[in-house]
């Protein structure tokens, strides 16, 4: 039995997905060539410490620290490390808050300097993808309705979307029900209810879509090694338009960084 929200706890998940919308602001402000993710972590997290908030990531599960940074071929779960981003890269971040008991999700793939122009259309696919999941999530659709609207756009661009990780619900817990897969069939799937918040977060691979875990435990790689994007928003479902909990806008409206 999946709960709607009351409005008291959307308020409460709002304020969690501001933080996580400006602290994914304040790394992108500093992704360049030359810095370490291990760095951008390390901003990160005393940005999320100095709002009152708790990194969620940070120990769940076992997982070593606040942020997860993805670089390239890394579709989700990587390390931060002291490796410098370099020139054309990619770098995935995803950020996760606990504030009053409740949690923001949000995750944004950022260009490290210029990129390819293959690379930059599957980022812009890729967090394309994920707004046609928004539009599709409204009360009366099913998640199926969502993973249906995620799948054909990527793949109308000969993209492929990761199976094995999906979105989520989201409350007092990180990961609630329903799942929400990036792929699907119309009309299959749980029933969206006015009030439920959920995360919608394609993962979509440049080359094909096979992926494996790496000897960590929690890199999760493509298998060909070619590079994955990753967009992640929070959303409650209403009649008509879902709301966003989360935006990238600070991170776009900015300035400091190119679109
Ligand atoms: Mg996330
Ligand atoms: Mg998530």
């Amino acid at each position: 039995m999946i709960r709607p929200k009351t409005e008291e706890e959307i308020e409460l998940l709002r304020i969690n997905g501001e933080l996580v919308s400006k602290t994914l602001a304040e790394v992108g402000k500093l992704v360049a060539p030359g810095v370490t993710t291990a760095k951008l972590c390390e901003v990160a997290e005393t940005f999320i410490r100095d709002h009152g908030a708790i990194p969620s990531f940070k120990g769940f599960d076992g997982f070593p620290a606040a942020l997860c940074m993805s670089v390239n071929d890394v579709v989700v779960h990587g390390f931060p490390s002291d490796r410098p981003l370099e020139e054309g890269d990619i770098l995935s971040v995803d950020c996760g808050t606990l504030y009053k008991g409740y949690n923001g999700d949000s995750a944004y793939t950022f260009p490290v300097g210029e990129v390819d122009a293959e690379t930059r259309k599957l980022l812009d696919v890729t967090k394309a993808s994920l707004y046609k999941g928004i539009e599709a999530a409204v009360a009366g659709n099913r998640t199926g309705d969502i993973g249906y609207a995620v799948q054909s756009y990527a793949e109308s661009f000969g993209f492929s979307v990761v199976r094995e990780l999906e979105g989520h619900g989201v409350g007092r817990k990180m990961h609630e029900d329903p799942g929400v897969p990036n792929y699907g069939r119309r009309g299959h799937g749980a029933r969206l209810v006015d009030g439920m918040t959920i995360c919608i977060e394609p993962m979509i691979c440049a080359g094909g879509r096979g992926v494996y875990i790496a000897k960590n435990g929690w890199a999760v790689h493509t298998a060909d090694h070619k590079k994955a994007a990753h967009y992640e928003l929070t959303v409650v479902v209403r009649k008509g338009r879902a709301e966003q909990l989360s935006t990238f806008d600070y991170i776009e409206k900015d300035g400091s960084i190119k679109f």
